[in-house]
């Protein structure tokens, strides 16, 4: 768990950084060229020595083979740990517990276990699988009943949209945990104040496992918007403030998304965190840049 202000970082002294553990989120390309861009971005991230690498599972699980050839690709071929997404979501036990075993003979012992969202949409009420795991902390105690992995779940500095309430929503958090998820990583957030509420909620339920928090370089503000709104994150208006008229702009559109990138991070530094989860959208240029801001080099 963080700590504050005395452990401020003394990045704007001169001196260097401390050791910060970094790791980054793909998704499974779906076209040639998507999977070319893919790999470059790999190949740009890998040296970076990322803690992981993770490749997400498609709504519905609709990329199951494609997530598990691209994660054990990535261990292959970087050399670089990576962790696997794997959902329960309209799944019976024995269909998720496949994948699982799929994952650990290949060699990948890193998952990041999430219920998912049903194939209808994200705004659609979860039913679970008549035989399927109920949720995510259910998913969590199955998986370890398979091997010996190490877990993440996710967390949401904004609620998840879905929870009733934040009672709700910690308890939900801490089952998950407890049911044996080494960390969480969270949703993106655009408003720092939103993740240290929850540090602080988590904080008086007494979670004491990490709670990484996820950042979302704005590659294309459009299409992060939509996403945002999608998943239940908000858009602040100084954010939209900053990206207004750039459409055509993309020149100026990536200095202001690698400024405010960077703002964002130094300010959780800061104030302690030690652990971030980038989100690239499989693309190199602004989680390359926010690395080499964090101190990382990729010679
Ligand atoms: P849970 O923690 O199980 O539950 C979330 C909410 O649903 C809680 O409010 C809980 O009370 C409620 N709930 C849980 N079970 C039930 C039930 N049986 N009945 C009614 N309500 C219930 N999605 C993908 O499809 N693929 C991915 O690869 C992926 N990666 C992600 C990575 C990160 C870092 C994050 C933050 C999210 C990711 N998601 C992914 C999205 C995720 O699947 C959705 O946010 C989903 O809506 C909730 O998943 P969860 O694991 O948080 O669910």
């Amino acid at each position: 768990m963080p700590t504050p202000v005395e452990d401020r970082a003394s990045h704007q002294s001169g001196e260097s950084l401390p050791k910060l553990e970094l790791s980054f989120e793909f998704f499974p390309p779906k076209s040639d060229e998507a999977e070319a861009r893919f790999w470059r971005t790999i190949r740009r991230l890998a040296p970076l020595e990322p803690r992981f690498v993770s490749v997400t599972y498609g709504a519905g699980g609709s990329t199951r083979e494609r997530t598990l050839s691209m994660v054990t690709r990535v261990k292959a071929d970087t050399g670089v740990n990576a962790a696997a997404h794997l959902t329960c979501v309209g799944a019976s036990r024995a269909e998720v517990d496949a994948v699982i075993r799929s994952y650990r003979d290949a060699g990948i012992n890193q998952i990041v276990a999430l219920r998912g969202d049903p194939a209808e949409g994200i705004d659609r009420p979860f039913v679970p699988h008549p035989q399927g795991y109920q949720n995510a902390a259910d998913l969590v105690a199955g998986i370890h009943r398979w091997g010996d992995f190490d877990i993440s779940v996710a967390a949401y500095p904004e609620k998840h949209p879905q929870s009733a309430n934040w009672d709700e929503e910690i308890d939900n958090l801490k089952r998950k945990l407890d049911a044996g998820a080494n960390r969480a990583i969270t949703q993106m957030f655009f408003d720092n104040a939103d993740y240290w509420r929850l540090l602080e909620r988590a904080q008086r339920a007494g979670i004491e496992a990490p709670i990484v928090p996820g950042i979302q370089p704005i590659h294309n503000f459009q299409q992060i918007s939509r996403f945002a709104g999608k998943c239940g994150a908000k858009i602040p208006a100084w954010l939209a403030d900053r990206f207004e008229g750039l459409e055509d702009d993309e020149e100026t559109h990536a200095l202001v998304a690698a400024g405010i990138a960077a703002e964002q991070v130094f300010e959780l530094l800061d104030h302690g965190v030690r652990e971030f989860h980038i989100f690239t959208m499989n693309r190199s240029a602004l989680a390359y840049a926010l690395a080499r801001v964090l101190g990382r080099r990729g010679e």
